[in-house]
């Protein structure tokens, strides 16, 4: 297949706002596709799996390299265009069109050429590695026409811009390859969420139903856990959940997926980041206290005070997950007990299927429990409303979050929010939203990026909920600070507007403030009144954040 195909569905994409349209587009491409179900990543500009975590690792620096010396324009002049249209990806199209027109090259780049160039670059490092990388790009710039030329910059730059969100890629395949769309919806859905790979739904699509319903996770891969939904009071957990319902602590740590394929122990967040370096403390007890040859556990990781025994909130630990250097003082400063709460997968089989209760069973059985190491979820089976609503206040009183209540029968749907499980917690005004623009401060602050714009979820678009301009702190000890806010911002800067600057949505940040009320001067129409950043959220995704149903709903309460 050349290349051209897929630009002229990017294209197409781009144009398109409609989600259905978009849907349309896809299954039809979806369909030429066959053999070569890999290249489907290339349609959200990448050449893994989503749960793979290698990047281009790719310069700005590079990319005006390549473009340079395949277009015969000079670095500098490449530098003068992007500074005035601030897209490399457009540079590059321009640039390689006006090439083309003076030579009489014709060859056709091949879907195939791309993508092996795309994976080289991915796999290769060390010396040399920048002269090679730019060989591999360069080659293909020199092979492609302008638009070709501008999609290959945004793959690896990535910034794509074509919107294809995993609802869309869903829709799509079950567009292309089954009549009864709307029941194939859910079952591709969740055959992704064990994979997080579209190429093997794919693959499994084209062979049918049963083929996608036989898909199942895989140890060493890391996956979207269950979620729970978050209730009012136990009146409702209990209509959710059943009359006789598991209870349990709700821990204030972060949620961690421990995976041992046989081989090894890896750590992953539920954002799918692998952290098992950070966590080697973590690995060891596992190793030392679980019984199997293989299994995949689902816990939260809670931090606590070493010389006092004391838990510590998140916020207090979360430096472990994203510190990358002082490793071993970290583990002994922050020590973290694992409070395990369900198995999925066991000697060799998905352990999913099972009921809850017997899932637990299964971890009481293999799991050796060692204070303040490893432990199970503080649990209790009742039906009695009394006894848990006095579970729920003991667990407050101990400074727990609150409690979580679970279907005793229920299998483990990874990646829902589903009413297998529910939280109960005292009303918080907190809300996880994502930074989408910042501003300079003046004075002390000078040179440095103060305020923040955050936004909530509406589909695939950000909505701004306000602006927020406290909370951080100086000193890493005490929390989030503004230089580590500062640092992970930068690089992620799309465009500078006096003192505003507006950058990618990627930095998730837990906001509280006082109430939610109508306000003109924010896109989703809503503003909050004294927010204030309690924390950076390393562990969670831009499909984490609040929706802009959370918001209207939390603006709802001041009414009632
Ligand atoms: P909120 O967004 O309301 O602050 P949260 O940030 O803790 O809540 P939620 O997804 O709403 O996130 O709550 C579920 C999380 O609670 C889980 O992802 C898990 O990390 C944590 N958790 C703590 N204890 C348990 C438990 N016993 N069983 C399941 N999850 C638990």
């Amino acid at each position: 297949m050349n290349y051209s195909e897929f630009i002229e569905v990017y294209e197409e994409l781009s144009e398109t706002t409609k989600k259905l349209g978009k849907t349309d587009i896809l299954a039809d491409f979806l369909k030429k596709l066959k053999e070569h179900s890999e290249w489907i990543y290339l349609l959200r500009g990448r050449v893994v799996a989503d749960y793979d975590e290698r990047e281009f690792g790719i310069s700005t620096q590079l990319v005006i390299k390549a473009i340079s010396r395949a277009s015969g324009i000079s670095i500098e002049k490449v530098v003068e265009k992007f500074r005035k249209i601030g897209d490399l990806g457009e540079v590059a199209e321009e640039f390689i069109k006006f090439k083309k027109q003076n030579t009489l090259f014709s060859s056709k780049l091949k879907v195939d050429k791309v993508f092996t160039n795309l994976t080289r670059l991915m796999d290769t490092d060390g010396k040399g590695s920048v002269d090679k990388k730019l060989d591999f790009i360069s080659e293909l710039l020199t092979s492609a026409s302008g638009k070709e030329a501008k999609y290959i910059i945004r793959t690896l730059l990535n910034d794509l811009r074509v919107g294809v969100a995993d609802a869309i890629l869903r829709d799509s395949i079950a567009k292309a390859f089954f009549e009864n769309e709307d029941e194939m919806r859910d079952i591709i859905d969740e055959a992704y969420d064990k994979v997080n790979d579209f190429a093997e739904v794919y693959e499994r699509a084209i062979k049918g139903k049963s083929a996608l319903h036989e898909v199942d996770i895989k140890p060493g891969r890391p996956m979207k856990v269950m979620l729970p939904v978050k209730v009012l009071d136990l009146d409702e957990a209990l209509r959710i959940c059943g009359e006789t319902v598991a209870v349990e602590h709700k821990y204030d740590g972060f949620r961690v997926v421990i995976s041992n394929d046989g081989r090894k122990i890896d750590l992953f967040t539920r954002r799918l980041d692998n952290v098992t370096k950070q966590f080697s403390d973590v690995v060891s007890v596992v190793k030392d206290n679980v019984k199997g040859k293989s299994y995949v556990l689902d816990s939260e990781v809670v931090g606590y005070d070493p010389k006092s025994g004391k838990y510590k909130p998140f916020e207090a630990i979360s430096q472990r997950i994203r510190r990358k250097y002082d490793i071993d003082k970290l583990i002994r400063d922050l020590p973290v007990e694992i409070n395990v709460f369900d198995i999925l997968f066991y000697n060799g089989k998905s352990t999913m299927g099972m009921p809850f209760l017997e899932r637990r069973k299964l971890l009481e059985k293999i799991i050796k429990i060692q204070d303040k190491k490893i432990r199970l979820s503080t649990q209790f089976v009742s039906n009695d409303k009394d006894k848990i609503m006095k579970f729920y206040k003991d667990a407050l009183k101990i400074g727990e979050e609150g409690i979580m209540i679970k279907n005793i029968s229920a299998h483990y749907r990874p990646g829902r929010r589903v009413g297998y499980m529910v939280k109960i917690k005292p009303v918080v005004n907190d809300l996880d939203l994502v930074i989408i623009g910042a501003e300079y401060g003046t004075g002390k602050r000078a040179g440095g990026l103060t305020s923040f714009i955050v936004a909530c979820r509406d589909g695939k678009d950000f909505l701004e909920v306000g602006k927020v301009s406290s909370g951080l702190k100086e000193k890493e000890s005490e929390g989030t600070t503004y230089k580590e806010i500062n640092n992970l911002l930068t690089p992620l800067i799309i465009k500078k507007d006096g003192t505003i600057v507006h950058v990618k949505p990627k930095v998730i940040v837990s906001v509280t403030y006082q109430n939610m009320q109508k306000s003109p001067s924010y896109s989703s129409g809503f503003a909050m009144r004294f927010p204030r950043i309690t924390h950076y959220r390393p562990e969670r995704g831009i499909y984490d954040i609040a929706t802009i149903e959370d918001i209207k709903k939390e603006a709802g309460k001041e009414r009632r």
